[in-house]
């Protein structure tokens, strides 16, 4: 694993000015393999975890595009596989190793098949060290920080021999001038910070994206029109704690102050963020949100658990009483304000009263939705080596109870909207019928209606006419704009 000094603005400069060669030695390549076969080499990108994973996925696949290469959404047909990894839960490492064996098959079919794996499971030593020793037929591995040097390590894969791996593990500053292909024209995602310096005790987070970094206010706000220009409505800026972008800025300004600035570029109808860490939601952004009528009234607001004292040994640094302080005051403001959360189940030393708290705390919110998920040990995180493990039984014996309350909850809360209007962007078809569109309210809820392709893109406003589990079904009845 090569070690690397944080990288300075000049040799990030550099290292994309190179990027241009390094593409253009690639995309000849590929243009011999098309001369001389008659069909374009493919490409396919399996991604895991956050948000921050898709992006870097859609930054990854402008650059495929440039090389010449044309994306597949199927393994068989690649000619280059990529697996962008996730570190944050146990589920998903089982996943990317279970798919590493089944292409192993189509590599044996295919020896010329190049497999890469990148993402923030190769930032972590132990994990490089087995992909090397136990997966050698993986031709190219690359960690977090190494996503602006994927040109020259694939061509390096691409006309070497052997296995290529590079992994920094530092961060270097914040990268300006990547393309990304996104993928919804309507919504986009914009990264407005990257890393994080919570160090919560069972995440993984800080030690393979880094320490937090914020872009420029100004460049920000330029991607965004730039966007609202190609026709983008809806952005949704991420970060790993958004409510504290700013810290690692020159140019004082807060994460209320991008939105306002961002709430006034011309084009754009609504703006979402993700993630809020409760620690660090002020006022001014509370009132932010009431005001700037492009922000939408949506809050995900990891909770995690209930507990004082299991919140206290998660390093989270709120109460349960500032958590729903902090939701009363926005709702105050908001009255629809949609709220969903994180929780883990059977963080270590987790009693039966600590999680009736996360119970009551789960009744006294209404959430509209919540991401539940077991607790699973990180290697190199504190939380791993605490001693008092909840049993794996107890553990999925608590997720049930939690689901049989919270699922009610949440269809009740469906059930609450039937006959009423609401005002929806349509994003796209949805997954399961070209006829039948798809588009979210303000306060997040997936809303389903029949109607034309012309109207993607548009706010309408649509009847519920058959409230669903988890998502809304409803009439069009008229454009607002
Ligand atoms: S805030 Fe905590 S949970 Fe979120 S990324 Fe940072 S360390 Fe992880």
């Amino acid at each position: 694993m090569s070690k690397r000094e944080t990288l300075n603005i000049e040799s990030m400069e550099t290292i994309l000015e190179n990027n241009d060669e390094h593409i253009r030695n690639i995309r000849n390549l590929n243009e011999a393999h098309y001369t001389e076969l008659q069909h374009r080499k493919k490409a396919i990108i399996v991604t895991y975890g956050c948000q921050m994973n898709e992006h870097d996925s859609e930054k990854l696949n402008a650059m495929l595009v440039d090389m010449g290469y044309e994306i597949t959404k199927k393994f068989d047909d690649s000619d280059l596989i990529i697996f962008n990894t996730c570190a944050v839960r146990e589920n998903a490492e089982f996943k990317v190793y279970g798919n590493l064996g089944h292409v192993k098959k189509l590599k044996e079919k295919k020896p010329d098949l190049t497999l890469a794996v990148c993402g923030c499971m190769m930032q972590q030593p132990h994990i490089v060290a087995e992909i090397k020793k136990k997966y050698k037929y993986v031709d190219l591995v690359f960690g977090t920080h190494n996503l602006i040097n994927f040109p020259s390590l694939l061509e390096a894969t691409l006309t070497g021999k052997g296995q290529v791996v590079e992994v920094w593990d530092t961060e270097g500053d914040v990268i300006e001038g990547m393309r990304s292909n996104r993928k919804k024209e309507v919504k986009a995602y914009v990264n407005i910070m990257f890393g994080c310096d919570n160090f919560c005790t069972y995440c993984i987070v800080p030690y393979t994206r880094g320490r937090e970094r914020s872009r420029k206010l100004e460049d920000i706000v330029e991607e965004i029109r730039s966007l609202a220009l190609n026709g983008t409505k809806e952005v949704m800026l991420l970060g790993q704690n958004v409510n504290s972008y700013g810290k690692t800025l020159e140019n004082p300004a807060d994460f209320a102050d991008l939105l306002l600035a961002v709430n006034a570029i011309e084009g754009l109808e609504r703006i979402r963020f993700m993630t809020s860490h409760p620690k660090d939601i002020s006022q001014k952004l509370i009132e932010t949100m009431a005001t700037a009528d492009k922000v939408c009234e949506y809050l995900h607001l990891p909770v995690q658990a209930g507990s004082n004292s299991v919140l206290k040994r998660m390093n989270r640094r709120y109460t349960r009483e500032q958590y729903l302080d902090i939701l009363e005051r926005a709702r105050g403001l908001m009255p629809e304000l949609g709220v969903t959360t994180d929780i883990i189940m059977g963080f270590p030393g987790e009693t039966d009263e600590d999680f009736a708290e996360t119970v009551d705390i789960v009744k006294r919110v209404g959430y509209d939705s919540a991401f539940t998920y077991l607790y699973s040990i990180r290697t190199g995180t504190p939380a791993a080596k605490f001693e008092d493990q909840v049993p794996e039984d107890v553990k999925h014996a608590r997720i049930t109870e939690l689901l049989s309350i919270l699922n009610p909850m949440v269809e009740e809360k469906m059930h609450s909207y039937e006959g009423k209007s609401v005002e929806i962007l349509v994003e796209d078809f949805s997954k399961s019928s070209k006829a039948v569109l798809m588009g979210r309210t303000r306060n997040n809820l997936t809303v389903t209606f029949e109607g034309d392709a012309e109207l993607i893109g548009k706010l309408v406003m649509v009847k519920i006419t058959k409230p669903k589990k988890f998502s809304l079904f409803g009439e069009f009845e008229s454009v607002v704009r």
